[in-house]
Parts: C-alpha cells; sequence; structure tokens
C-alpha cells in the first residue's frame, strides 16, 4: 500500500466537481453524437478565444498535440532542431521519428527555462525549429527568444502544458510562438477527464493539415482532378465518393490518425476553463507562501520569472546549494509527510538520446540542477488550507534544520 502523505503532490480528484458531473450527464443522456460534435467546436471556440490566436484544435493528449506539431514542420536531412533538455520526454521524443539533428540547448538558473543568450549562439540557418517550454508555469523570456529566432528564419513550438494560465506582457502562452501544444492530463492546470491536449496556431494552412490528420485523412498535398477518371455512376449520388474519384495527391507527408477529444471531454473542458482563473489563483498563493520560507534563508534560490510575467505554477521548484543540502531536505520533507516528485530528468542523458551521441555536459545547468539542487514542493490548487498551512510549516522547519547541519563539521544523510 502507498504510504499516505499528509500533503500529497498532487491529491486526486479534487480538480473535478458536480459541475463537471452535470456536464458529463448531460450528454451521456442525450440523442447527440459523442464524438467530434458541439461540444468540442465550443470547447475549442473558448480556447482560441482565451489563448488570442486563430485556432486552437483539440487532440486526445498534449504527446499527440506535439506528435503533430513536429510533423507541421516537414523535417528533412540537414535540418536542426534546438531543445530545451528540462522538460517531460513527450516533448522531445517525436523528433525520434524524424530525420533532424537535435540539439538540445541549456536553461538559465533563475527561471530553469531556455537559456536565450545560449539559444543565440547555437541558431544557425540550418535550424528550422526551436521547441521550449515554459518550464513549471514559468513563461519563457518570447521577446528575446523570437526575435533570434526570427533572425534564421526558425519556427518556434511552445510546449505549454505547464502554461495554461500563465501571461507573459499581457498576452498568453500558445500565441507566443508559432505552435502551441496544450495537456488536459489529470496532472495539469485543467483536465478533459483525464487526458486531452490542444494545438494552437494561426496559420490556416496549418489548421486543414491538423484537422485532416486527428481525423484519418492523410496529410497530403492535391492536386486537380484525374482527367478521365469517372466515379462509377451507382456512386455519384455521394458527394464523399465524388470527392475521392476526383482528386489526386502528389505527396502524402504523412498518414492520418484518429485523435478526437470526445464530447464529453470537450463538455468538462469547458467547465474547467470557467474555474482555471481560480486554479491558477490558488497556486499563486501557495507559491507566494512558499517562496517567503525558502528565500528567507541564505543557500536557497526561489525561482524568478520575467518582469511581465504572470506564473501559472504548474510546479514550484527552487534551487538549494549542493547536493547534501537538497538530498537532506528531501529526507526530512518525506519524514515529515510532504510528497515531493522531482521534476525533470534531463532528457538528453536518457537512453534513447545517449544512443544519438549524447553525453553529460552537454548541458551544465540542467545537470547540476537535476543531480544537485533541484526541488519541487506540493503548490496543488486541491491541498486544503490545513495541508498548505502544514506544508508551510513542514518546509520553514526543515530548511531550518538543514541551516543548522551547516555548522556540523560534515552533513549527515
Ligand atoms: C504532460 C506533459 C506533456 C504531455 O502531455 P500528455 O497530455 O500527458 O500527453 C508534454 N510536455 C510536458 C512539459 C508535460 O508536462
Amino acid at each position: 500500500m502507498a504510504t499516505a502523505f499528509k500533503v500529497p503532490f498532487a491529491p486526486r480528484g479534487s480538480l473535478l466537481g458536480p459541475d463537471e458531473a452535470a456536464a458529463v450527464a448531460g450528454i451521456v443522456c442525450s440523442p447527440q453524437s459523442l464524438s467530434a460534435g458541439v461540444w468540442r467546436q465550443r470547447f475549442e471556440a473558448r480556447f482560441r478565444d482565451y489563448v488570442g490566436t486563430a485556432h486552437a484544435l483539440s487532440v486526445t493528449s498534449g504527446t499527440v498535440a506535439l506528435e503533430i506539431a513536429v510533423s507541421l514542420l516537414d523535417l528533412t536531412e540537414g535540418d536542426e532542431v534546438i531543445v530545451a533538455p528540462q522538460t517531460y520526454q513527450a516533448m522531445v521524443q517525436p523528433l525520434l521519428d524524424h530525420p533532424a539533428r537535435v540539439r538540445f540547448c541549456d536553461i538559465d538558473p533563475r527561471s530553469l527555462n531556455i537559456d536565450p543568450v545560449i539559444l543565440e549562439r547555437m541558431l544557425s540557418v540550418n535550424t528550422k525549429a526551436v521547441i521550449l517550454v515554459h518550464y513549471g508555469g514559468c513563461p519563457a523570456d518570447m521577446s528575446r527568444i523570437m526575435s533570434a529566432a526570427r533572425g534564421v528564419g526558425a519556427l518556434v513550438i511552445e510546449d505549454c502544458a505547464h502554461a495554461l494560465g500563465a501571461e507573459l506582457g499581457g498576452r498568453r502562452p500558445g500565441a507566443l510562438a508559432d505552435i502551441g501544444c496544450f495537456s488536459f492530463h489529470s496532472s495539469k492546470n485543467i483536465t478533459t477527464l483525464g487526458e486531452g491536449g490542444m494545438l494552437t496556431f494561426d496559420r490556416d494552412d496549418w489548421a486543414e493539415r491538423v484537422d485532416r490528420r486527428r481525423s484519418n485523412e492523410v496529410d497530403a498535398t492535391f492536386v486537380a482532378r484525374v482527367p478521365g477518371v469517372k466515379a462509377p455512376l451507382a456512386l455519384q449520388w455521394m458527394r464523399d465518393a465524388e470527392h475521392i474519384y476526383q482528386s489526386a495527391c502528389s505527396t502524402v507527408r504523412r498518414a492520418g490518425t484518429n485523435a478526437t477529444l470526445s464530447e464529453a471531454a470537450a463538455a468538462v473542458g469547458l467547465v474547467q476553463m470557467d474555474k482555471l482563473q481560480g486554479f491558477v489563483e490558488r497556486r499563486r498563493s501557495i507559491a507566494a507562501a512558499l517562496d517567503e520560507v525558502v528565500a528567507r534563508q541564505p543557500g536557497f534560490t526561489t525561482v524568478r520569472a520575467e518582469p511581465d510575467a504572470r506564473h501559472a505554477y504548474h510546479l514550484y521548484t527552487f534551487l538549494a546549494g549542493c547536493r547534501e543540502e537538497r538530498d537532506l531536505l528531501l529526507c526530512l520533507l518525506d519524514g515529515r509527510g510532504v510528497e515531493i516528485q522531482l521534476r525533470y530528468f534531463p532528457q538528453h542523458l536518457r537512453p534513447e538520446w545517449a544512443l544519438r551521441g549524447h553525453r553529460p555536459g552537454e548541458c551544465p545547468v540542467a545537470e547540476s540542477s537535476w543531480f544537485d539542487r533541484h526541488m519541487n514542493l506540493p503548490c496543488h490548487p486541491g491541498l486544503s488550507d490545513a495541508q498548505v498551512e502544514y506544508l508551510v510549516f513542514a518546509v520553514e522547519a526543515s530548511i531550518r534544520e538543514v541551516v543548522v547541519s551547516r555548522a556540523r563539521p560534515s552533513h549527515a544523510v
């Protein structure tokens, strides 16, 4: 049996309530289609308005959103894609299916986002795209990143899995670059019944390609009707059949798939959008209380967002001074019943990327962050006031013990 933590990292199910249950019940009891209908359209329209892009297309997960986004890049041999290493594996994994060379760009130790100074040095005419995450919901330095990327004609994909509810200079992640990818997994800022995702962008040609791919049509270039080919008479009244007989492909880029978000999931997403602001405010207030006790002690560094940014605090992260202190803190918090989940292992060191020649030393900041300094604390909106109060107490007491241990000849872990 799993240990019951006094403060779980993410209390389960707490984001959903009677409003979501009613939305699902309404659909279960209605004669309407359970797939690809009016609820999906409503959810997408709402999302598009919120993010501020011309298009928002829902899919079954954030992973599928990223897979489709990467396929829109039409990568070929000789192309390079620059990615951030401190992220969930689903952000970089789609690149394993493409011929492009992948380069990992180190992170800025203050924000834990891709470091724009290093990125500027890595960009070249071969860079087809940059894929970054707004780590933990802290918006990356997009004005600098976008002008650098534009300078070499590279596209930028934002992994917004953590960043729904964040803002930068009055604009929203998902509309700050070329393509935004969102996740509505149960662990994220809102959920569409456990799984779901969304792509956001402005380009109409991409909307057509994404819509085809998610609904079992091939992503292809079509040319004018094939002369002389006629639909059999019996089928001529069927518009679909006529279209098939009249079209020809010049290239097939990729097979289609079925990535349709169910109507029930979309309806729940719509209800969750109403609650988003409240969820994020709760996350921000927990983070503010934690910041106060963490920043009070020397040797512990809180994450700094850009001055015009609103951090969504999908993750609350801070850095300890060294491995001994981080590990001691982990043990002390665990002993006090606070569940810690560290996110994320540097992607370039995973076996699949090591196989492609990536090595330790490639991203020293991300590596030292993960192995020596990185800490995540619970900051989930479903935590009760009593749990938050206890969390703040436990963090303060544990940090104080770590500070006291500095006076001893050697750290005891
Ligand atoms: C969760 C997550 C994803 C994947 O989303 P799913 O909906 O779980 O497939 C991608 N990138 C990041 C940074 C994530 O946290």
